[in-house]
């Protein structure tokens, strides 16, 4: 597979380059794949639907054909995925697709950690470690720290804002031994990130050590969350004919986002052919990408912050990849869009515990939300001609080219749960009177000892403690 550049058309590398460079440092730019080859339909149809394995298998390989062989990949995506992606009815059209059966709780698993053997696999036959910085609010850095954790030949810095993450959080990032470790800066996440890219800009240092990120702009991250799209997409399919009563419905992937890597994802998986008809696009009071499909203006912001705060994104950095794969013309036909507020979220936290009984987290929630929703009336208001405000709560004003489907009650929609609702255990408690269990492998890492080295925001401090430490 050839990779282009979303700034410029010309370049053209390997899936080594992509992966190993994250982004294009000359254009600024992020990787994108030249083609997103069809599965066949013998096999996206098949009964019973093909296991997850199977499907990362068949969709993985063209990206990486000629690169890595088959029996390499076949070990990869055995040692990558453990878990799997569950598909929960929670009513006759409604599927809740759980992301968050890897190590961490959280979807950012089944990138991170098919990331971290592919950037493995490249750095076979290095003498020198490969070394990865990786600042972090939250849910990123314990992902990527637990994804390289024992890998060889690679070992990963995280720096996270002291004070500024939660608890469990900063347990899942500052428990790892070996060659994960956690720094603790006195400053924000941005002091973090700037740290960071200093240091990948400080030729001294480059001189001394092989260094590189683990950004979820990676196209190696991105990949891989098209596998559980099309394999949600087929057993979704498959089951709801009984589940639904309805003969061949549209079926809907409502997607709570922040930085808009998961929607892309399922974008390349439905050119992939996955049986997605279209898209909701769910966010917070960060609703930078509901403006622009409501207004055509695309206007990044500071982000604020929220209960879902994993989705508190001003400047989505995927968009420049969902406006290079499609025109907003196309966004439009193929999205709806929508955004909730804190007061909103508790309600949905609410309201799908007690219409389902299922327990969601916050991010999962307002998908729940929009779908609950838009499929009890809001697209039908819209439809009518109604008008709604995209400076409030609720639906953005756009009718996808499936807005029918869904008012004549032939669609069905995959809710992605992108988070254990445990590691927000105290909003859903006071959401829904209900606290959720915390799985064995989150009740684990509270116990161990905190390991984070605390370091001053200030470069030199920072630079030091690598010289010495990597
Ligand atoms: C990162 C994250 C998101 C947002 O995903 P994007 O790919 O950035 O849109 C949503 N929910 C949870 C729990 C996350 O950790």
């Amino acid at each position: 597979m050839i990779y282009t550049d979303t700034r410029d058309k010309n370049v053209a590398v390997n899936f080594k380059t992509a992966v190993m460079n994250g982004m294009n440092m000359v254009t600024g730019g992020l990787y994108i794949p030249t083609e997103y080859p069809k599965l066949n339909t013998d096999f996206i149809n098949r009964v019973p639907e093909h296991s997850f394995r199977e499907v990362a298998f068949e969709m993985a390989r063209p990206y990486m054909d000629g690169e890595i062989s088959d029996s390499d990949l076949e070990s990869i995506i055995q040692d990558a995925y453990p878990f799997t992606a569950q598909v929960v009815p929670v009513d006759p059209v409604t599927y809740i697709i759980e992301l968050f059966h890897g190590p961490t709780c959280a979807f950012k698993d089944f990138g991170a950690r098919f990331m971290a053997r592919m950037m493995s696999y490249f750095n076979r036959g290095e003498n020198d470690n490969l070394h990865i910085l990786v600042a972090t609010s939250g849910d990123t850095g314990s992902a990527v720290g637990s994804a390289f954790h024992n890998v060889q030949g690679i070992d990963v810095t995280i720096l996270f804002p002291d004070g500024k993450i939660s608890p469990l959080q900063e347990k899942q990032l500052s428990t790892f031994d070996g060659n994960v470790r956690a720094l603790k800066v006195k400053g924000t996440f941005d002091d973090c990130q700037k740290l960071v890219k200093t240091a990948f800009t400080d030729k001294d240092l480059r001189n001394k050590f092989r260094l590189s990120s683990a950004n979820s702009i990676n196209i190696s991250r991105l990949l891989p969350q098209s596998f559980y799209y099309m394999y949600a997409a087929t057993v979704a399919k498959n089951r709801s004919p009984h589940d639904s009563k309805i003969e061949n419905p549209s079926i809907i992937a409502i997607v709570p986002s922040g930085n808009f890597g998961n929607l892309t994802s399922g974008l390349i998986a439905k050119k992939m052919g996955a049986p997605i008809e279209g898209f909701v696009a769910a966010t917070n009071s960060n609703h930078t990408v509901p403006d622009w499909i409501a207004t055509g203006n695309y206007t990044p912001r500071p982000s604020v912050a929220t209960f879902s705060n994993a989705m508190d994104v001003g400047a989505p950095s995927n968009y420049e990849r969902i406006t290079s794969m499609y025109t907003l013309e196309q966004v439009r036909e193929l999205f709806a869009s929508y955004w909730t507020d804190d007061a909103g979220t508790i309600k949905a936290i609410d309201n799908c515990h007690e219409k389902t009984g299922y327990i969601i987290d916050p991010h999962g929630a307002i998908a729940w939300k929009a779908w609950n929703d838009i499929r009890h009336g809001a697209m039908q208001k819209l439809a009518n001609g109604e008008s709604f405000d995209y400076n409030k709560p609720g639906l953005t004003p756009n009718l996808p080219t499936w807005a029918n489907k869904v008012i004549q009650k032939k669609a069905i929609g995959l809710v992605l749960e992108t988070a254990h609702p445990s590691k927000f255990g105290s909003i859903v408690e006071k959401a829904c009177g209900r606290e959720p269990v915390m799985p064995d492998r989150l009740e684990k890492v509270l116990s161990l000892p905190d390991k984070a080295v605390p370091i001053n925001n200030d470069y030199e401090d920072f630079k030091q403690w690598l010289v010495s430490n990597l």
